[in-house]
């Protein structure tokens, strides 16, 4: 059996993927909890600690690295810390990998595009917005993190860039914008859509993510950068607002709002984000498989089963 260790694995992509590996793998869990965290997935080793001070275990067969702060709002309270935070954490990392001698798959994110022009593949330019953001600190930090790995000789690393993910046991806390729709919806309180309401997502099921990272373990080659989003469920905003809206029979009011009022104005909205995921279809055999009102019948699923106090 295979030893993965499972950075952030209490996270919300954490835990599906250690769910994902825990029957057939022996799974090693290290989070510190600094962000919201589930329940631990009943047969996983969990290290409560800071990743890059931890003792991690022996005899590693591959490292997941997911750790790390995320969410719009989540990364606001990090601004000036996410830099060094997410670099200390690749650090330790590449050190373990080298010291199993293992693969890394790097989870990183589709903000390393930043202002390119929609749909992007692996090999679009990164386009960095002017400013210092929260936002921008957080995309500059995970392009430099995947840009010290694959620069590490003798360094096996694969990277993911996710795109919109979203999902049963997604917290509200970082602010994405299914859980919160769902909960406002749900109470009657309005549906804050952020202006213009035109702008697109195209939101990806957290258990095609996942299966999309595990591929990348088993079926990726060392350097080589994957997409993984679902280019089928894209759509603007207002539109999303109000699929949940009608799904979940809401008598909510939908109202067009600044963000910067309810969140200050560190807060930054990013341009669409629209993915090219052709390369890990082609090269991992990957296929996102779930629609975008099967995601949303699978969070308010999981939101009724838990008595809405999670999400
Ligand atoms: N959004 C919104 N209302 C909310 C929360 C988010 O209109 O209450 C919008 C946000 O401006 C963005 C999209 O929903 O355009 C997705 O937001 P999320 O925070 O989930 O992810 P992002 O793609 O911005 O990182």
């Amino acid at each position: 059996m295979k030893r993965y260790v499972i950075t952030g694995g209490l996270g919300f992509i954490g835990s599906h993927l250690a769910e994902r590996l825990v029957d057939i793998a022996d799974v090693w869990v290290i989070d510190n909890q600094a962000s919201n965290v589930v329940d631990a997935i009943p047969g996983t080793k969990l290290i409560l600690d800071d990743m890059a001070v931890a003792d991690w275990p022996e005899d590693i067969d591959g490292i997941f690295h997911l750790a790390g702060p995320v969410g719009p709002v989540g990364v606001l309270s990090w601004a000036g810390k996410i830099v060094p935070d997410v670099i200390r954490c690749a650090e330790r990392v590449r050190q373990e990998a080298i010291i199993n001698d293992c693969p890394v798959v790097y989870v990183s994110t589709s903000e390393v595009y930043g202002l390119q022009e929609q749909p992007v593949k692996e090999t679009s330019p990164r386009v960095i917005a002017a400013g210092s953001s929260a936002r921008m600190e957080y995309a500059v930090a995970k392009m430099a993190a995947e840009t010290m790995l694959l620069n590490t000789d003798f360094l096996d690393v694969r990277i993911i860039r996710p795109f919109n993910v979203a999902g049963p046991r997604q917290s509200e806390q970082g602010g994405f914008v299914l859980p919160r729709f769902m909960r406002q919806a749900r109470s009657g309180e309005a549906m804050t859509v952020y202006q213009p309401g035109t702008q697109r997502r195209a939101f990806t099921h957290v258990l095609d993510i996942v299966e999309g990272i595990y591929r990348a373990m088993r079926l990726g080659k060392q350097g080589e950068v994957y997409n993984l989003g679902n280019d089928l469920n894209e759509c603007s905003i207002y539109e999303l607002a109000r699929e949940i809206h009608d799904i979940m029979g809401s008598a909510s009011p939908i109202e067009i709002v600044d963000p910067t009022i309810i969140w200050g104005l560190g807060f930054k909205e990013a341009p669409d984000k629209i993915p090219y995921a052709r390369k890990a279809m082609r090269e991992l055999g990957w296929q996102p498989l779930r629609n975008r009102s099967q995601i949303i019948l699978d969070v308010l699923a999981w939101n009724e089963a838990t008595g809405w106090a999670r999400g």
